[in-house]
C-alpha cells in the first residue's frame, strides 16, 4: 500500500462516519482479533463502526474485548443489511475473495461503500478500492498493526487493541512457531505487550479452556489417524456420529490437523470433518516446507489458503472423500516422497 493510498484513506476516514468491518466466514482468532482491533481503533476515533461476522465463531474467542458488540449476520440479517446499506466504508479483513463472506456476499456486492481489504492470503481478488495484501505477513493482525503504523497512530493503540492483535498473531502463527513468524512479527508483538497485551492470560484464554468432551474428541481424532510414511502424509477423519457423541461445539476441532504434522517425517497433514447439516465434508490442510496446500486445495477441493495452511470442501460422503484423497496423493509422489 503506497503513501498516496494512505493519504486518500486518511482523508476518507476524516469524512466518513458509518463503517462496517467484516471477517471471513468461520471466523478464527486472526479474523476476530483483526476486526475487533480495528473496531476499537475506529470507535476511539469517533466513527460509528460495527463488526459484522458472517456466522458465529468459537467459544475460545468469546472473551475478546468488544466481543459482545459483534453482530452475527446469519442471525441478525435485517439489522446487518441496514448497516451495510448505510456504510460509507467497508473493511474486509483476513480474506481474499468476497465469496468468503458467506451469506453476506450479495449485500456486500451491492454496496457502494469504499472497500478496503487488509489480508495476507495469496492471490487477492480485485474487488476493493484499496487493497493492502501481503502474503509474507504472519497474520492480518500484524497487518492491522502496520496499517495503524502507516496512519501514524501507533500511540493510539490501547490495551484492548493490543490484546485483540496479539491474539490473532498468536493463533495464526501457531504460537509463534510457523515459518511465517519473522523478526518483524516479534517486534510487533513486543510492542503489543508493552501496550498492554497480557500474553500469558491471552494464551490461557485461547488454549486452556477446553471442555472434557472437547479433549476426548481429540482422543477420537487421534485414534482415527492414518499415516502414509512413503508419501509423508497423515490424515484424520471425524464423522458426524463421532462429533455428536462428544457433543461437538464450534471450535472443538481447532488445531487437530496440526497433530499429523507433529509426526516425525510427515510434511502433509489433513483433517476431514463431516458436516451433515450442510451436506459436505470440510477439510483442513497443513504442510511443512515447499509443498503448497493452497495449490492442492484449489485444484482438488474447491478451496485455498496459504502455502502451508489451507482449507477446502467436498460433497462426497466422508468415506468417498478419503478414497478420492488417497487416489490423488500419488500424483504428488515427486513432491512428497523422499
Ligand atoms: P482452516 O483449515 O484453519 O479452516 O483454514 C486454513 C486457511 O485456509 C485459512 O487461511 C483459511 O482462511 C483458508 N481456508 C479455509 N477453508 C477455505 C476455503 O474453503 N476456501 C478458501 N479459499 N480458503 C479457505
Ligand atoms: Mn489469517
Amino acid at each position: 500500500m503506497i503513501e498516496q493510498n494512505i493519504l486518500e484513506i486518511t482523508a476518507e476516514l476524516s469524512r466518513a462516519s458509518n463503517i462496517v468491518i467484516v471477517p471471513h466466514k468461520g471466523p478464527d482468532g486472526d479474523a476476530m482479533g483483526s476486526t475487533l482491533a480495528l473496531w476499537h481503533f475506529l470507535k476511539e476515533k469517533g466513527h460509528n463502526a460495527h463488526v459484522i461476522a458472517p456466522n458465529d465463531y468459537p467459544h475460545f474467542l468469546k472473551w475478546l474485548p468488544g466481543n459482545e458488540e459483534v453482530i452475527i449476520y446469519e442471525s441478525n440479517q435485517e439489522k446487518s443489511n441496514k448497516l451495510i446499506e448505510e456504510a460509507e466504508i467497508i473493511f474486509t479483513l483476513d480474506f481474499n475473495t468476497l465469496s468468503r463472506s458467506g451469506l453476506m456476499f450479495e449485500r456486500l456486492e451491492e454496496s457502494e461503500a469504499i472497500f478496503i481489504m487488509i489480508d495476507h492470503h495469496q492471490e487477492p481478488a480485485k474487488y476493493a478500492h484499496y487493497t493492502y495484501s501481503d502474503a509474507t505477513m504472519s497474520s492480518t493482525c500484524q497487518m492491522v498493526y502496520h496499517f495503524i503504523e502507516k496512519l501514524r497512530a501507533v500511540k493510539n493503540i490501547t490495551p484492548e487493541i493490543a490484546t485483540c492483535l496479539y491474539t490473532g498473531i498468536m493463533t495464526d502463527t501457531g504460537s509463534f512457531r510457523f515459518s511465517s513468524t519473522t523478526s518483524d512479527t516479534h517486534r510487533v508483538v513486543a510492542d503489543l505487550i508493552e501496550k498492554g497485551a497480557d500474553n500469558s492470560t491471552i494464551h490461557n484464554n485461547v488454549f486452556d479452556t477446553n471442555s472434557e468432551n472437547g479433549l476426548q474428541l481429540l482422543g477420537v481424532a487421534l485414534q482415527n489417524l492414518k499415516v502414509n510414511q512413503h508419501l509423508r502424509t497423515a490424515y484424520i477423519t471425524l464423522s458426524q456420529e463421532e462429533l455428536d457423541r462428544k457433543n461437538f461445539q464450534k471450535g472443538d476441532t481447532e488445531g487437530f490437523v496440526n497433530y499429523g504434522l507433529s509426526l516425525s517425517g510427515i510434511v502433509f497433514a489433513a483433517i476431514f470433518i463431516e458436516h451433515r447439516a450442510e451436506n459436505m465434508i470440510k477439510i483442513s490442510f497443513r504442510s511443512k516446507g515447499d509443498f503448497s496446500v493452497n495449490d492442492f486445495a484449489r485444484k482438488h477441493f474447491d478451496g485455498g489458503g496459504h502455502t502451508n495452511a489451507a482449507g477446502g470442501k467436498s460433497d462426497l460422503s466422508l468415506n468417498d472423500t478419503v478414497v478420492r484423497f488417497n487416489q490423488i496423493l500419488p500424483e504428488y509422489t515427486k513432491e512428497l516422497s523422499l
